[in-house]
């Protein structure tokens, strides 16, 4: 086990993706976790699979953007696992468009997920973090947040995540409890996949042209994001908040 056994993490849109590597992460460095995903069966299976694993961890049915699903959820993981005094708000949605033809819907369902499910999840759990005198929040944000065509909705949001996470940083600092955002760039998850359906190429087509514009000539994998998501809620990482990593094979203004 390692330093931090003892403490609880929740990760929401744990079913899949990038969300469901972080837990598998988080549960291999020794933290309790509860996934949460609007999927339950989804969760339950990845929760299952950590405790067969040895871990610690439950699965909740949720939807991010709803307040008292929000803190039902909340509740019961402090009551089954204890305090979370980490939280990743990863759950994440597409409604792309141009910006003639987006609806409304488009615009408050992926603004409902991202902004104010991160908000809801953020504002039931901080309770936690503050009693303890210890916190980690990590908000996926995306290299979208500096512009992105067909994505109005989402570049709103994403950069929304990021001055969301600098006001966490500045009002919880005091507590011990540090916010950062990270920004990926390309990763290859059912949400990349979805893009490339949507623009009529196969994935792997796909994955290859746009790995041919990354420095790094790849395209992310979620173990990247899960990677730096680790770092981000270790202990030693408590010097570093309000900042906004891009993990995008290369540098981003
Ligand atoms: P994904 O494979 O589409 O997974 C997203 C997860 O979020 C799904 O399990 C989904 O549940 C869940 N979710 C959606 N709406 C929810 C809600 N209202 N309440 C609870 N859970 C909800 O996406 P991903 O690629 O792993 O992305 C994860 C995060 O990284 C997102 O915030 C995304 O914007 C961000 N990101 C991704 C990339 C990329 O290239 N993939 C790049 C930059 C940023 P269901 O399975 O039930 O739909």
């Amino acid at each position: 086990m390692t330093e931090s056994h003892s403490r609880v993490a929740i990760v929401t849109g744990a079913g899949r993706g990038i969300g469901a590597t972080v837990a598998k992460r988080l549960a291999a460095d020794g933290f309790a976790v509860a996934l949460l995903d609007l999927n339950e069966d989804g969760v339950r299976q990845g929760a299952e699979a950590i405790v067969a694993g040895g871990g610690k961890a439950i699965g909740v049915g949720l939807d991010v953007s709803d307040a008292e699903q929000v803190d039902t959820a909340v509740t019961r993981v402090a009551d089954e696992l204890g305090p979370p005094t980490v939280l990743i708000n990863n759950a994440g949605i597409t409604r792309d468009n141009l910006l003639f033809k987006m609806t409304e819907q488009d615009w408050d369902s992926v603004l409902g997920v991202h902004l104010k499910g991160s908000f809801l999840m953020t504002r039931a759990a901080q309770k936690y973090m503050t009693e303890q005198g210890w916190g980690r929040i990590v908000n996926l944000s995306s290299v979208s947040a500096l512009g992105n065509r067909g994505q109005v909705n989402y570049s709103a949001a994403k950069a929304g995540m990021q001055g969301f996470t600098k006001t966490l940083a500045i009002e919880l600092g005091k507590f011990g409890v540090t916010a950062n955002a990270i920004a990926p760039g390309f990763i290859a998850t059912d949400m990349t996949a979805a893009t490339a359906e949507r623009v009529g190429m196969d994935f792997e087509t796909f994955k290859k042209a746009a790995a041919e514009q990354i420095p790094v000539r790849r395209v992310g994998e979620p173990e990247d994001i899960a990677h730096l998501a680790s770092f981000l809620v270790s202990e030693g990482a408590g010097f570093i908040s309000g900042q906004v990593i891009y993990a995008a094979g290369g540098p981003r203004d």
